[in-house]
């Protein structure tokens, strides 16, 4: 088996992979990166938060992803039951910054990403899916990985980055991975064309429809092409009849939502609809010798917060600094590591909780009562992606509201 060495190897291709080693390889570090696809590949996850496009500028891919995107400045809030709406605008976010994020078609987006990966000397390596990670007297010190020919190959490095997404290689095999409870859901999705949307700065909102079975997406691209999906829980994907088709099923669930409904009155599928079940998970642990998790490996609640990209684009960042203080102080790695797993903890558990309290109705007040800017701040700054670092008091707030269950 051939086998090369590097001071990094990242599995997986998605934003939190290549942005990890975008970032470390941009710092000197030599870094391969592994991902299984070949790319442009569809994927789920097409609505980020602003706060992730801080670490987007710091790969110098502000101006490359604007002229691609749709800008989004807010999202609003709508539910069927009651017909209330609530709009929590991305300045309404407390720092009095204009912030806008962007809605990414994530076949493109990530081959952006992946492309910088490359410019920036990351060693990409498409068609590669890593089999097993390999350890040595406690230690992650190498990868086998598997070619569509069935041919094997070696890494070994200094470190092993699992960004393999809701793959989890790494937590899987460790035995790490839990499921969340209260969000055991089911998405059925599809994009669209010719979906009503509004003609001014909000055009590029996602919408988020409450209903009785879940909640309902609507995330429109440039152009005419948008993403909508459903959210469902258990109990109705279990209404699906012998022999419906998804795409069946899935009119009938949104017939349930009559506000997305009337967005979609005039549109039509442009793709086959697709279904992903139990996709909520954690990891119990996210680091250790010679190794990290990053983005969905480590774990991922509900799309409504956007938090599955902003783990995935800011941990990389948060990951990628680590890692360059592991590298250049081997003897501080174990504090290093666990100061990382402690900041990571606090933002997932800040997402967790609000996922929980969504899925158990808890949250559907909170979005309605916020009548003035400053009551929508706490919500609007976790839109915004406002995750890291010490709590402010109003995400103390938040979590003494919404904790984790
Ligand atoms: C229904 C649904 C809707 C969502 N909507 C949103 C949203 O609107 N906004 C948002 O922020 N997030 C959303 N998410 C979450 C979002 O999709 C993820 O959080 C995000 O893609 C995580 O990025 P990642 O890089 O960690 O993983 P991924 O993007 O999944 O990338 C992982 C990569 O690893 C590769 N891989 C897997 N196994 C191997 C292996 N063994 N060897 C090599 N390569 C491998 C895969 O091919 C893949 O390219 C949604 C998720 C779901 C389930």
């Amino acid at each position: 088996m051939d086998v090369s060495s590097h001071d990094v190897v990242v599995l997986g291709g998605g934003p939190a992979g290549s942005v990890t080693a975008s970032l470390l390889a941009r710092a000197g570090a030599d870094v391969a990166l592994l991902e299984r696809a070949h790319f442009p590949r569809y994927h789920l996850g097409e609505s980020l938060a602003p706060r992730s496009l801080a670490v987007l500028d710091e790969l110098g891919l502000r101006d490359r992803l604007d002229a691609r995107y749709l800008r989004k400045y807010g999202v609003r809030i709508m539910d069927c039951r009651t017909g209330r709406q609530q709009r929590y605008d991305y300045s309404e976010a407390g720092h009095g910054e204009a912030l806008h994020a962007w809605q990414v078609p994530r076949a493109d987006f990530d081959q952006q990403l992946l492309l910088r990966a490359r410019e920036l000397t990351v060693k990409v390596f498409e068609g590669h899916t890593a089999e097993d990670v390999l350890f040595e007297a406690g230690r992650a010190t190498g990868v086998r990985a598997r070619l569509e020919d069935g041919t094997r190959v070696g890494f070994t490095a200094r470190f092993i980055v699992d960004a393999t997404g809701h793959d989890a290689l790494l937590a899987t095999r460790l035995g790490h991975r839990a499921p969340v409870p209260g969000i055991e859901r089911t998405a059925v999705m599809a994009h669209h064309q010719h979906v009503t949307r509004n003609t001014d700065d909000t055009e590029g909102d996602l919408d988020a429809v409450l209903f009785p079975h879940g909640w309902v997406w609507n995330v429109p691209f440039l152009g005419d092409v948008n993403s909508v999906g459903a959210v469902c829980s258990a109990t109705w994907m279990r209404a699906r009849a012998r022999g419906e088709s998804l795409d069946h099923f899935f009119t009938r669930t949104l017939d349930d939502a009559p506000l997305a409904r009337a967005m979609l009155s005039p549109a039509t599928r442009l793709t086959p609809v697709r279904a992903v079940t139990d996709y909520a998970h954690r990891a119990a642990v996210r680091a250790g010798p010679g190794w990290l998790l990053v983005g969905d490996a480590a774990g991922f609640f509900d799309p409504l917060f956007c938090a599955g990209t902003h783990l995935a684009i800011a941990g990389a960042a948060e990951a990628a600094r680590t890692l360059l203080r592991c590298l250049a102080q081997p003897d501080d790695e174990a504090s290093l590591l666990e100061r990382h797993a402690a900041l990571m903890e606090r933002a997932m558990s800040l997402y967790q909780g609000l996922s929980q309290a969504l899925h158990a109705g808890d949250l559907t007040e909170a979005f309605f009562e916020a009548r003035t800017r400053s009551a929508r701040q706490p919500l609007a700054s976790v839109f915004a992606g406002d995750v890291f670092g010490e709590d402010p008091p109003w995400r103390a707030a938040l979590r003494a509201r919404f904790p984790t269950k």
